[in-house]
């Protein structure tokens, strides 16, 4: 694609970038929902194969009746799967309501490259881009390694992004602080960095204590007013089982709090297999009440990461009061019915 289209300009002889849903921005979506609610939002990851795509579609369709503010979509590191996700992702923004924010990670890419990235970005009419450094391929926590071509940072990448055309920009937080910082002080002032290279908003890192959260938002108020008035989205995870704990742990890089894992323990008692409904309903149940504290302290939005099931999200939602808008199909049933 042509970087005169990315700014919205038509050159002579091609067709002008169509103004599509996906311009509007993030930040313009987190005011109250209809009923007064606060906006949610979900996470997708890329599917892997075939039946994986077909499960991304179904919770898609199912979280479109509730109407996100926004879903995003990861960016993984491996080559079949990248092109899979620049499929998927261009599918939701262009096949679906759902306002989709593409996550733009710098790890093995050149500049060239996530220029062109972006460019394919803006022919799906994707305008919300996550900019992110990414982690280094198989080991998270293993050596960083620049591309020769490419970025140190995330900031980097939101300065190009920002210079390409107007995107709308958010950045990761870390309400413990990313776990290569050298303490919480330089972490937030790599954070407020960002979000004054143009960032709108910040997603954080998955938590299961609210007060790391908060403490978070004082630390980029005390750091810098301007940036602390940008929303930061927390990232909730429903636990569904013991298995899900260890996920939960790999994407947070931080150990469950003992008195959640003691919850979930008990719940599960001597035959975890057995005992796996009560072992969701518990993680069902602390979801909800981080979403219920996060509410009252006036949070944004809530994200929730779904590795592509709509149920435990949905269940979340509904314990905190949200409301499914019917299928087309199911209205006209009733309508029918009515008749
Ligand atoms: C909401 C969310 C979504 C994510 N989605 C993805 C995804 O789709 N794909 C993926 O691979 N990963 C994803 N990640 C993981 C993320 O890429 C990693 O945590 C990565 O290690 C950090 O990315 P970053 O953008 O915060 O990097 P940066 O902001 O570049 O920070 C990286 C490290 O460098 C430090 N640092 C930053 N600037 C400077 C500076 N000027 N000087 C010295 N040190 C500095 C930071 O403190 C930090 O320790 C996501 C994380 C979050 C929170």
């Amino acid at each position: 694609m042509s970087f005169d289209n990315v700014r919205g300009r038509s050159t002579p002889g091609r067709p002008r970038t169509p103004q599509v849903s996906g311009t509007r921005s993030i930040v313009a979506q987190l005011g109250p929902r209809p009923d007064g609610s606060i906006p949610f939002s979900v996470e997708f990851n890329p599917p892997r194969d075939a039946a994986a795509e077909a499960r991304l579609w179904r919770a898609a369709r199912e979280f479109e009746r509730m109407h996100p503010a926004f879903v995003s979509m990861t960016y993984g590191a491996g080559g079949s799967t990248r092109d899979r996700t620049a499929r998927v992702t261009g599918q939701l923004a262009t096949e679906t309501t759902l306002l989709t924010v593409a996550h733009l990670t710098a790890v093995g890419h050149s500049v060239a490259e996530l220029r062109s990235i972006v460019g394919s970005y803006v022919d799906a009419g994707i305008r919300n881009l996550l900019v992110l450094r990414g982690d280094p391929p198989g080991d998270p926590l293993g050596q960083w390694n620049k591309h020769p071509g490419g970025v140190e940072y995330a900031e980097e990448l939101v300065r190009i992004v920002r210079d390409l055309g107007d995107f709308h920009v958010g950045v990761a937080s870390f309400p413990q602080g990313h776990h290569r910082s050298p303490d919480l002080d330089h972490d937030t002032a790599y954070l407020c960095a960002k979000l004054r290279a143009g960032a709108e908003y910040s997603i954080t890192q998955m938590f299961f204590d609210v007060d790391h959260y908060l403490r978070l938002r004082d630390r980029v108020i005390a750091c810098d007013p301007v940036q602390g008035a940008k929303p930061i989205i927390p990232e909730l995870m429903p636990i569904t089982s013991l298995r899900t704990v260890q996920r939960a742990e790999e994407l947070s890089g931080r150990t469950l709090p003992p008195a959640l894992l003691a919850r979930l323990e008990r719940a599960a008692g001597n035959d975890p297999e057995a005992n796996r409904d009560a072992v969701r309903e518990v993680g069902i149940e602390i979801a909800t009440e981080i979403g219920q504290r996060l509410i009252a302290e006036g949070a944004p939005c809530l994200h929730f990461i779904t590795l592509n099931f709509a149920k435990a999200t949905t269940e979340v939602l509904t314990n905190l009061g949200y409301t499914m808008a019917p299928s087309a199909v199911e209205a006209q049933l009733r309508s029918v019915a009515r008749e």
